[in-house]
């Protein structure tokens, strides 16, 4: 575990994720380098945007940025939100077909008049680069390999940066969405921590918080976790990203965790800066995987 010096105020350890990405990238670039050598061609990664969605477009626009710059290849697919359920389903079917692409991402949240579950496990799983299809939930759940979300992917990629061994640790998240809380669990699991997984109709949540070795906070509710929630060198993973009010009519982003309060845990990842940057980083290196293994025929 990290423990705070004891001759001079404590200070957490800043788990920079914007430096662990940026070096994730680096060896992801390295990797699609070699495949392309090796096949002649470098991965493609096949996203898929339905609307207009504002946030979307923006997520949209940073992964093909981050897919060219790491080499890949970015296939945009953008359609028009009146785009029916079987269009969409049709297009996958051609995706999943197509040896070019060896990723497809369709980005969330789809219109309301389309059934999101229905296209998610239309995807070939050794192509969901999002780990979301039901066979790659089954993977992780029995700890078989498979493609692993990136949001929890990249949680546990920051925790190996300050922690060795997992073995027998207190884990507690809160959140147990199927894209951060519920995953984020399993593979603390596999790591043999004690996991408790929390949510909004959980009682005494700061008690619970208060054994933990290790917290992720995925619940998308601003400052939730208070400075006395957290025991002295605890390591706190902070997901969530909510845009408060700012002085001046500007708006800022803060995590589930507030920050200022932490000066006694062991380390934490800012927001901005923390998980964020990890969730693109793995994404890229879900498709090198991808590409690997189609390569591999597995
Ligand atoms: P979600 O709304 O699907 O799930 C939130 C979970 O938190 C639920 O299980 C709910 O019961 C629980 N919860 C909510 N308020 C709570 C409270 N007061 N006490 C205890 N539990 C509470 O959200 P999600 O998609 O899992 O995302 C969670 C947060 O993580 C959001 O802020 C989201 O923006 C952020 N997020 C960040 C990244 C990233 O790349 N950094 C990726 C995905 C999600």
């Amino acid at each position: 575990m990290v423990s705070a010096a004891p001759s001079r105020a404590p200070a957490p350890r800043i788990i920079d994720g914007r430096a662990i990405a940026a070096r994730l990238i680096q060896t992801v670039a390295a990797e699609v380098h070699d495949h392309a050598a090796a096949c002649g061609v470098a991965p493609g990664l096949a996203v898929v945007l339905v609307g207009e969605d504002p946030a979307s477009l923006v997520y949209v626009r940073r992964k093909i940025a981050e897919t060219r710059r790491a080499g890949m290849r970015s296939i945009e697919h953008r359609l028009t939100a009146a785009t029916s359920e079987a269009e969409l389903l049709a297009l996958i079917d051609a995706l999943n077909g197509d040896p070019g692409v060896n990723g497809i991402l369709v980005q969330l949240p789809l219109p309301a008049h389309i059934d999101a579950g229905k296209v998610l496990d239309a995807i070939d799983p050794m192509k969901d680069v999002d780990g979301f299809h039901p066979v790659n939930v089954g993977r992780l759940s029995t700890g078989t390999g498979g493609l692993i979300p990136c949001t929890p992917l990249g949680c546990m990629m920051l925790l190996d940066t300050v922690i060795d061994d997992f073995r027998g640790l207190n884990a507690v998240v809160i959140g147990k969405s199927n894209i951060v809380g519920k995953p984020v669990a399993l593979l603390l699991l596999e790591r043999e921590c004690t996991v408790t997984v929390t949510h909004i109709l959980t009682r005494g949540l700061a008690g619970i918080v208060r054994g933990a070795d290790i917290l992720v906070a995925a619940a998308g509710s601003p400052g939730l976790v208070r400075g006395d929630w957290v025991k002295p060198g605890a390591v706190v993973i902070d997901v969530g990203i909510n845009r408060i009010e700012a002085a001046g009519g500007k708006h800022r982003l803060v995590g589930d965790v507030a920050y200022e309060e932490m000066a006694h845990a062991g380390a934490i990842t800012p927001v901005p800066g923390g998980v964020g940057p990890m969730t693109i980083a793995c994404l890229l290196a879900n498709t090198a995987r991808a590409a690997r293994n189609q390569q591999d025929g597995r």
